[in-house]
């Protein structure tokens, strides 16, 4: 049977789409955007590839996915999937089922803008199609397999044992698609040691043993780790109480600063844009050169901490808009690394062009290759085999009518 799922990424006022077609390689996406506002609209890429704009007044989360739904009715998706940012200590996909929706809900607190987004995106397309099964994807579930001197913090353990306050990790699918592809491509699918960059607005580093994470640089939250646009990546926690008691800051000034107002966005005091920046440092902008060397420093810095929970290291994979676009970023990371034998080829590196995926190494010390990401691809891979199992389709027609009774 050729299967097709639509996999739905909530945020708090717009939802992406991607219709994934186990036949298909050209995809139908989209993007509902300024949801509860007069300037509501749906951008995207129709059927035959041409490029579409709807205008939907006032429209909210319910009305722009009947909407997108009726537009993709006649590829009769078989199964919703849902990214979902944090999905507390759940270790995979999801059925989505009124208990597994509580712990969704339960790990609010966790990921406090991300959640409660993704809940009205499951709770509007559940009450719309309470027959289709639907399946949650967790950003998290992949870095479960950490070991605890991995995932602890060196705090009181009450805070962990009551309070669930530890290390999660997120961009878990696509670390996990990334790994998966990369260490195919390399010949040793799921086996060894390999170390991923996912370089995008938010970023990220994953070590990974023969197909499972030990180590990754987000925390608690997506705050730690690296430098990325606009998030500082770590900083001394005493900053808090430094801003407090010498600038009078107050928890959410500190939280929106260290969120919105850091990263290369803060260091260059220009932009949050990787490209912008690459620009302005041809330009001679100084502060534009020293966001950039700080981010290819503190990522290779992370890198080498990861290397740590590997017994040795196969490779490295980069993805991401950046690590995907970037000769230059990928370039300047690596020669901070020499000492791990990593060996680039410029010739290689320079010649892969967007979404291509090659090897960039010189051919000794461990590989280098950039692999494209696919978020929605895994998405509706993990999505099809959790729900197209036939005792889970008759298992959810059951739990539909729980939840929408
Ligand atoms: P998101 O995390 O929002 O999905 P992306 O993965 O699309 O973001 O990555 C966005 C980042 O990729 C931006 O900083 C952008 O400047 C950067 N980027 C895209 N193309 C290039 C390029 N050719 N060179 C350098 N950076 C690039």
């Amino acid at each position: 049977m050729s299967t097709s799922v639509l996999v739905i990424n909530c945020g708090s006022s717009s939802i992406k789409y991607a219709l994934v077609s186990e036949h298909r390689k050209d995809r139908i996406f989209g993007l509902a955007e300024n949801l509860g506002s007069a300037n509501a609209r749906i951008k995207g890429i129709t059927t035959g590839g041409e490029e579409l704009e709807l205008s939907i007044p006032h429209a909210d989360h319910e009305k722009a996915l009947e909407t997108i739904l009726e537009r993709l009715a006649h590829h009769n998706p078989q199964a919703i999937g849902h990214r979902v940012v944090h999905g507390g200590t759940l270790t995979k996909a999801e059925l989505l089922t009124p208990e597994i929706i509580e712990r969704i809900r339960e790990a609010t607190p966790l990921a406090p803008l991300h959640n409660p987004a993704h809940l009205v995106g499951i709770e509007a397309t559940i009450r719309l199609f309470p027959h289709l099964p639907q399946v949650a994807v967790f950003d998290t579930a992949f870095h479960q397999t950490m070991p605890a001197h991995a995932y602890r913090y060196a705090l009181p353990k009450f805070l962990y044992t009551e309070h669930n306050v530890r290390r999660y990790g997120f961009h878990g699918t696509s670390h996990a698609y990334v790994s998966e592809r990369g260490s195919e491509l390399a010949g040793s699918y799921k086996k060894g040691g390999w170390l991923t960059a996912h370089l995008g607005n938010g970023s990220s580093t994953c070590a990974i043993w023969n197909g499972q994470s030990v180590d990754t640089s987000m925390g608690l939250t997506p705050l730690e780790g690296v430098v990325m646009g606009t998030r500082s990546g770590d900083v001394d926690p005493s900053i808090h109480s430094f801003l407090a008691s010498n600038l009078g800051w107050d928890i959410y000034k500190i939280d929106k600063m260290l969120n919105s107002q850091s990263g290369l966005l803060g260091l260059s005091d220009l932009s949050n844009d990787m490209r912008t920046l690459i620009e302005a440092s041809e330009q001679g902008n100084e502060d534009a050169t020293l966001a950039i060397e700080v981010f290819c420093y503190r990522l290779a810095k992370s890198l080498a901490g990861l290397s740590c929970g590997l017994p040795r290291i196969d490779g490295l994979f980069f993805t991401g808009g950046i690590g995907e676009n970037s000769a230059y970023i990928r370039e300047k990371t690596v020669a901070y690394l020499p000492h791990f034998g990593f060996n680039l080829s410029q010739e290689q590196n320079n010649s892969l062009k967007r979404g291509t995926e090659g090897r960039i190494d010189a051919g000794t010390g461990p590989q280098i290759w950039v692999v494209p990401t696919d978020e929605e691809g895994r998405i509706a891979k993990e999505t099809e085999h959790v729900a197209l199992q036939e005792g889970n389709v008759t298992a959810k027609k059951s739990n539909a009518e729980t939840v929408t009774a």
